[in-house]
């Protein structure tokens, strides 16, 4: 695992909210990762159609400043790896990502980048690659990765697009909760489901759980260790915070207030490498 202070990560559960653009919701987020950054370096290997995503994702970045470079068009990709300001790993399905990644070679150098300290954006199915394996993803194996073993930038697992159970529903497949718990029940790893809308922040060796939606907390299998389930509240961080909505805007208090919750709640996450 990348396990450095220097790790600067946003993995997002999904690119598009419901009724906004592509990454609208999370611009002032990304902005904020990427600080004085301009040049990001794309993997569009999620998709089929790569020149299509490429197209979208660059006008998008563009628009907010940013050159983009797309992976699949340089000759040398792990070199280009190695000189990137940023990456953005973007979604659509899990096990062609990782193969692509995988077949390229690319998995050690962005694992070594991100411990140099690179800002490394994650969406979707890209957050998924971020996780120790692609265990938790919920695509259908189109093609076979040489392994699951994914890129370890954190040490726990994102169920993206997280949906909770809805208990009027006749629908008899598994829910997404019952294949976390499938997960768990083969894999002593916690598990977090991040609803849609949710972010999931690590930065200066602290993890912040960021989001309007909020997020389903890590699940850990071994029954000794595991916690009851809790929820952050829908609306992240909450506005009666120690009575001064000002210091949301604090990322550092928001960082420490998001510890507490968890200690109130017995609820622990995992720290960062
Ligand atoms: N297919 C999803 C995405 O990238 C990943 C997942 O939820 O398994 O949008």
């Amino acid at each position: 695992m990348a396990s450095t202070i220097r790790k600067r990560l946003l993995l997002i559960s999904n690119s598009t909210q419901h009724g906004r653009g592509y990454l609208d919701h999370v611009e002032a987020e990304i902005r904020d990762l990427l600080g004085p950054a301009r040049r990001v370096l794309f993997a569009p290997f999620a998709m089929l159609d790569r020149e299509a995503y490429e197209a979208k994702t660059r006008e998008r970045f563009e628009a907010m400043g940013y050159r983009l470079d797309s992976l699949h068009r340089v000759a040398d990709p792990q070199h280009r790896v190695e000189g990137a300001e940023a990456i953005f790993i973007g979604g659509g399905n899990t096990f062609r990502l990782l193969k692509a990644l995988q077949d390229l070679e690319l998995v050690r150098s962005i694992r070594s980048r991100v411990a140099d300290g690179i800002p490394l954006i994650g969406s979707s199915a890209g957050s998924i690659v971020s996780c120790p394996t692609l265990k938790t993803t919920k695509d259908m194996p189109v093609v076979e990765p040489a392994s699951f073993e994914a890129l370890a930038l954190v040490d726990f697992q994102i169920s993206p697009h997280y949906l909770d159970p809805d208990p009027a529903s006749t629908h008899m497949g598994e829910t997404q909760e019952e294949r976390i718990l499938q997960v768990l029940e083969e894999n002593d790893c916690p598990v977090g489901g991040l609803r849609e809308g949710g972010v999931l922040r690590v930065q200066d060796g602290a993890r912040q759980l960021g989001s309007s939606e909020g997020a389903r907390l890590p699940w850990r299998s071994n029954p000794e260790r595991r916690s009851a389930p809790c929820w952050l509240p829908r609306h992240w961080p909450p506005n009666d915070f120690e009575g001064n909505p000002a210091v949301q805007s604090v990322r550092c208090v928001f960082i420490a207030h998001a510890r507490r919750l968890h200690q109130r709640s017995r609820v622990r996450l995992p720290r960062t490498g």
